[in-house]
C-alpha cells in the first residue's frame, strides 16, 4: 500500500515532505523539523503540519542532517516560515554553509531541480524562490551528544562516508534511527544497494557498523519514504546487506582497476549500480555521470592509502579527508538540460 504524508512512524514522529525527499517532524513538548529537503517541499511541509494542527510557534529546532542542497534546501525558507526556530547542524555542515559560493551553488541546484520537478508535476506550486548567500547554523551538534528536542531525547552520532559533515540521529524512545544518505539506501525488491560513499568508502563501512550496533526497529533514510525500513529483523539485515554489498562494489570496481580497465568503464560500472530507484525519479542520467567520479575516486583513493600504509584489507582503508564541499558533484552547469 502506498505510504501517504503526514506519516505517522511513532506516536511522535512523523515524515513530512515528498517522497523524493523526506523532513521528519518530532513533536514533543515542542516541535522539530529533522533534515531539510529542497524547497519544492516547503508548501508541503506547511501543508501536512497544518494538518497534523501544528502551530507554526510550535517548531522550536530545525535539525540538519548534512550539507548538501537536497537536505538544507528548504531551510532558509522554513526559517523565514518559523522565525523563532533555532538551526542545529554539525560544525562541518556549519563550515560548508558559511561559503558562499557552495551555498550559491546548492541554491541553484535547488532552484533547477524543483522547476523540473514542478514542471514534471511532482511538485504543485513551489515557494517564490529566495536569494540567500550562506546558511547560518545557530548551535552546533557533536557526536555522542544527546540533545533534547521538544523534551525527547536525541542522541547525535557523527556518521561520516557520505560527506564529512553527515550526523544520524539516534531516538531511543521511538526505536529509531534518522541516518539521512549516511549509509546509501537498501532496495529490498533486489536485496541490493545505492551507493552513496562521496567522501570515503571506509568510513561509511565504520558508519553503517554504529547504525547496526544500535539495534533498532526503525530505519529512516533523506528519500523515499517507500524505502523506509520497519521491524529490528529487518533493519538489522538492510544494514547487513548494506555494509556486504558496499564492500563487494567497491572490491569489484577495485579488481576491474587492477585488471586495467579503462576509466570510462570504472565510471560505466559505478553509473549503472547509481542511477536506480528514486535517485533516477529525482535525476537525468547525465547528473549521476557527474558525481560518478567522486564514487570511483573514494573507492580507489582507499586502496592507495591502503598501499601505502601496508594494509592488508585493501580498498576499504578510511582516508578522513573532507570532500563535503566537493564542487562539480553540486555544479548547476552539469547535469542539467
Ligand atoms: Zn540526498
Amino acid at each position: 500500500m502506498p505510504r501517504t504524508f503526514p506519516y505517522q512512524l511513532s506516536d511522535r514522529l512523523f515524515v513530512l515532505g515528498d517522497n523524493l525527499f523526506l523532513t521528519y517532524l518530532l513533536r514533543g513538548e515542542t516541535c522539530a523539523l529533522i533534515d531539510l529537503a529542497a524547497s519544492g517541499t516547503v508548501p508541503l511541509i506547511r501543508k501536512q503540519l497544518r494538518h497534523l494542527a501544528i502551530d507554526d510557534g510550535a517548531i522550536e529546532n530545525l535539525v540538519i542532517q548534512h550539507a548538501h542542497w537536497d537536505h538544507v534546501g528548504a531551510l532558509p525558507y522554513l526559517r523565514e516560515a518559523f522565525p523563532r526556530a533555532t538551526v542545529l547542524g554539525s560544525e562541518k555542515a556549519r563550515e560548508v554553509l558559511g561559503k558562499t559560493k557552495i551555498v550559491d551553488q546548492f541554491r541553484q541546484n535547488d532552484e533547477r531541480w524543483c522547476s523540473r520537478l514542478r514542471d514534471t508535476g511532482v511538485f504543485g506550486e513551489l515557494p517564490d524562490f529566495l536569494s540567500y548567500p550562506s546558511i547560518a547554523v545557530d548551535r552546533i551538534i557533536r557526536d555522542n551528544e544527546t540533545l533534547s528536542l521538544g523534551g525527547i531525547p536525541v542522541e547525535v552520532l557523527a556518521t561520516p562516508g557520505h560527506s564529512a559533515c553527515s550526523v544520524s540521529l539516534h531516538l531511543p524512545t521511538e526505536d529509531t534511527v534518522l541516518a539521512s544518505d549516511a549509509v546509501g539506501f537498501y532496495l529490498p525488491e533486489s536485496d541490493d544497494f545505492l551507493p552513496m560513499f562521496f567522501q570515503s568508502v571506509g568510513l561509511t563501512l565504520a558508519s553503517i557498523s554504529r547504525l547496526e550496533a544500535l539495534g533498532v526497529a526503525t530505519l529512516g533514510y533523506g528519500h523515499s519514504l517507500d524505502l523506509l525500513v520497519r521491524g529490528k529483523a529487518a533493519v538489522s539485515h538492510a544494514l547487513r546487506r548494506l555494509r556486504e554489498r558496499t564492500r563487494e562494489f567497491a572490491r569489484t570496481i577495485q579488481e576491474m582497476a587492477d585488471a586495467g580497465a579503462p576509466e570510462g568503464d570504472l565510471l560505466a560500472a559505478v553509473h549503472r549500480l547509481s542511477y536506480r530507484d528514486f535517485l533516477a525519479e529525482l535525476y537525468l542520467p547525465d547528473y549521476l555521470q557527474a558525481v560518478s567520479p567522486y564514487l570511483l575516486k573514494a573507492i580507489l583513493s582507499a586502496d592507495r592509502a591502503a598501499a601505502t600504509t601496508g594494509n592488508a584489507q585493501r580498498g576499504f582503508a578510511s582516508d578522513g579527508r573532507d570532500t563535503t564541499s566537493t564542487r562539480t558533484l553540486f555544479s548547476p552547469s552539469r547535469g542539467m538540460r
